[in-house]
């Protein structure tokens, strides 16, 4: 969530564990969920605490994790007919309690791993859905994209790399924006826009991201340095920071198509993120976009005019 350069050796120690197939996760017939507590220690997946066949616990962390990757669950079946994050009803395993105060909440590439943060700058993971929202959205892209978007493999290690690094966080947060919207049943101008509320300690900040208004520190943290346009782009930069710039795209095209984010510019999104390669640019981004923005609503539609001018004004495109 915060840096995937976080993803630590301990988990590409436990990758070549599972590889060895010391942990076997298996594909149900539905989407499930199974949630384990590691105990603040990195053996995966740790013990088995929630399943479909079982209720609530006295753990707020399992069960906020439930409910999270749950709704998430939900809004891809409901709103995109998606079975499960592959599209083809994967479980979904969660582990909670991850490390020691460990200070972040990712996607490992197989299952979900949550910190329970320092309890001094950051606050636990679980409860926020825009978080959890974001890190599966990190699977879904994954599940879409041949090759990944934007993963560089050294070794073991994978880290998003370049402008397709960015546009893959700028996607989960895209659709993490979306989860939480129509979770909360807003429409594009009810909605704040922030990713991340509530994680950081209040002294330290309101929330992670701001895709109305990338690197805005009075919104966000002091620390923000969010690209809002192409003006801003750091080459060879973070991915967090660029991906400023393709999300403020998708806030420009979904606020001038109005109505809800999930059904204006929302399907466009996910329809062009089939449409990307791997080593996809903002300007493919853009295009393919803008493309399906015309199948879709037709040329010259108010959606499709609405995309070109987004990417505009971020100056991806001329
Ligand atoms: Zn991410």
């Amino acid at each position: 969530m915060l840096a995937h350069a976080q993803a630590s050796a301990d988990i590409r120690a436990q990758r070549r564990r599972e590889a060895d197939g010391a942990v076997q996760h298996k594909a149900a017939g539905r989407a499930g969920r199974a949630i384990y507590d590691a105990g603040g220690k990195k053996q995966l997946p740790g013990k088995l605490v929630r399943s479909d066949a079982g209720g609530e616990t006295d753990d707020a962390a399992v069960n906020d994790a439930w409910r999270n990757v749950g709704i998430t669950l939900d809004f891809y079946a409901k709103v995109f007919n998606r079975n499960s994050l592959d599209g083809r009803g994967m479980r979904v395993d969660s582990s909670v309690h991850y490390g020691d105060r460990f200070p972040n909440a990712f996607w490992s590439g197989k299952e979900m791993l949550f910190g329970d943060g320092d309890g001094i700058h950051v606050l636990g993971f679980t409860r926020s859905l825009d978080i959890v929202a974001h890190e599966l959205a990190h699977a879904v892209t994954q599940h879409t994209v041949a090759g990944g978007l934007g993963e560089s493999h050294r070794g073991r290690q994978v880290d998003l790399v370049g402008q397709a690094g960015a546009l893959n966080e700028s996607l989960s947060d895209v659709f993490a924006s979306m989860v939480k919207q129509w979770h909360a049943k807003e429409d594009v101008h009810a909605a704040n826009w922030l990713v991340g509320e509530g994680i950081l300690a209040p002294h330290l900040g309101r929330a992670v991201r701001s895709l109305k208004s990338p690197g805005d520190t009075r919104l966000t943290y002091p620390d923000d340095d969010q690209a809002a346009d192409m003006r801003a782009f750091v080459p060879g930069g973070e991915v967090h920071t660029n991906s400023g710039i393709p999300n403020r795209a998708f806030y420009l095209a979904a606020t001038a198509i109005g109505g809800n984010s999930w059904e204006g510019a929302g399907p466009i999104w996910y329809r062009a993120m089939g449409r990307l390669t791997s080593t996809a640019t903002f300007a493919d981004g853009a295009e393919a976009t803008v493309e399906v923005a015309s199948d879709l609503a037709g040329p010259g539609s108010k959606p499709h005019k609405a995309v070109i001018a987004a990417w505009r004004k971020v100056r991806v495109i001329p």
